[in-house]
């Protein structure tokens, strides 16, 4: 019988989500990258097609494999995902999270959406391709990457400096975290295309006062001024920014939806739009939320110094001013260090891939419709951008519409509904024919 992409993709799904690849963002406990790439690679040499395996550090494994297409001298299509996922605890999950199991139409386990469900489907369409003889249009690049979890460094950042030259010529990318749906009613899906992602700066907020002794009168306490800075900043709220993608965004949805959204008063759009108003919320204004702070070591002694961590989000453009209004809000005194910044990416939506998204979609699901959005947080992209790759978050899912699929990112009981990842392997395979 012939193996098609279609009738594999739930068994290598499966498969990814029997190995642990927790990434805890620390070395010593950060497991199983190789052992997926080692999978990758084996499936890989089952049917024929060559790659090379970069470790960044020990066990941080990323594979890339290139599929020459038909005309040589078009830009290359780059098709990436990454094999880590964060952690998952096994108590407070229905099922045990690294079973790969399957009940009532899923595939369970951490990584079923993030991502093992595309490692599989290009998997599975690259291996049915080199089976039957087919050459795509173009070059098409698929990259494995690590350590995507927990900041990109031993992943996408380490094949960018390092390994440019397996990159060569790749002009678009597909990755996380986009090509879903958001059933509106029985005859109308909006698929959800990522063309943006906000930038990213944890920074520390420092404060330096005067040592002494708790008893004693102290007006240069570094405490009372970085509790001071840290209340102001995380009760700010960041003024309204309507970047190009959420402005077509907001007119696409309204489109499709038959309701007034209007851009100049995108709360109340955003709040009109039900399920998917959480996904759009973080998307109209930089944020900036304290998440850790530092200071003191004994109960009877004022510090000199006190110190809190700030995890900040800018749109794209905003970086700069999101600077000078954190500045004007904290004052002069305080200090700020930048501890890991990633900056903002957009891209237009629009171009012959995003009219073959379309396309694809509605082969599959002719009640399909393609509509841009900014996501808030952060991917692989990130780091591809900086080659002057064009990004796109794609990875096709049709899902029922019951199903609170953001929820499920880094969530509990995470799961793909197993006809959704059929779905998505044939819109992955439609896609790379024509783009
Ligand atoms: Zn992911």
């Amino acid at each position: 019988m012939e193996t098609t992409a279609a009738a594999e993709v739930t068994d290598i799904c499966r498969d990814l989500l029997r190995i642990d690849t927790t990434n805890t963002g620390d070395a010593d406990t950060t497991v199983g990258e190789r052992v997926a790439a080692e999978y990758v690679a084996a499936k890989l040499d089952e049917v024929g097609i060559t790659y090379e395996i970069h470790e960044s550090a020990p066990t941080r494994a990323n594979l890339i494999a290139r599929i020459p297409g038909a005309d040589r001298s078009r830009g290359a299509l780059l098709v990436h995902g990454h094999l880590d996922v964060v952690p998952a605890d096994a108590s407070e999950w229905s099922v045990p999270p690294f079973a790969g199991e399957e009940k009532d139409g899923f595939l369970w386990g951490r990584g079923a959406i993030d991502m093992k469900d595309f490692d599989a489907m290009m998997l599975a369409v690259v291996r049915d391709w080199q089976r039957t003889g087919y050459v795509p249009p173009r070059d098409i690049v698929i990259a494995y990457t690590a350590d995507e979890e927990a900041g990109m460094q031993f992943g996408s950042q380490f094949l960018v400096e390092k390994h440019r030259d397996l990159l060569e010529g790749c002009t678009e990318a597909i990755g996380e975290v986009g090509g879903y749906s958001y059933t509106v009613n029985e005859n109308l899906r909006l698929y959800l295309v990522q063309t943006a992602e906000k930038g990213l700066d944890w920074l520390k907020l420092h404060a330096t006062g005067r040592p002494g002794h708790g008893s004693f009168i102290h007006d240069d306490n570094a405490v009372t001024d970085l509790a001071e800075a840290v209340a102001a900043v995380g009760r700010h709220r960041f003024p309204i920014v309507i970047t190009p993608t959420v402005r077509r965004f907001l007119e696409e949805v309204s489109d499709a939806l038959g309701i007034e959204l209007d851009p100049d008063d995108p709360e109340l759009a955003v709040s009109k739009l039900g399920p998917i108003a959480n996904l759009i919320g973080a998307t109209i204004r930089n944020t900036a939320n304290p998440t850790r702070l530092d200071a003191g070591y004994k109960d009877n002694v004022i510090p000199g110094r006190a110190s809190a961590t700030i995890d900040c989000r800018t749109l794209p453009g905003q970086a700069e001013s999101f600077l000078a209004e954190l500045r004007e809000i904290i004052g002069p005194d305080i200090e700020i260090e930048h501890k890991h910044q990633q900056p903002a990416v957009e891209t237009e939506f629009g171009g012959a891939l995003v009219d073959a998204m379309g396309a694809a979609l509605r082969a599959e699901d002719p009640g399909a419709r393609t509509v841009p959005y900014l996501m808030s947080g952060g991917t692989d992209a990130k780091a591809f951008a900086t080659l002057g790759i064009n990004c796109f978050g794609f990875a096709p899912l049709r899902l029922p519409p019951e199903l609170n699929f953001a929820a499920l990112f880094h969530g509990i009981d995470e799961r793909v509904p197993v006809e959704g990842l059929e779905f998505g392997v044939r819109v992955l395979d439609r896609l790379l024919r024509n783009s």
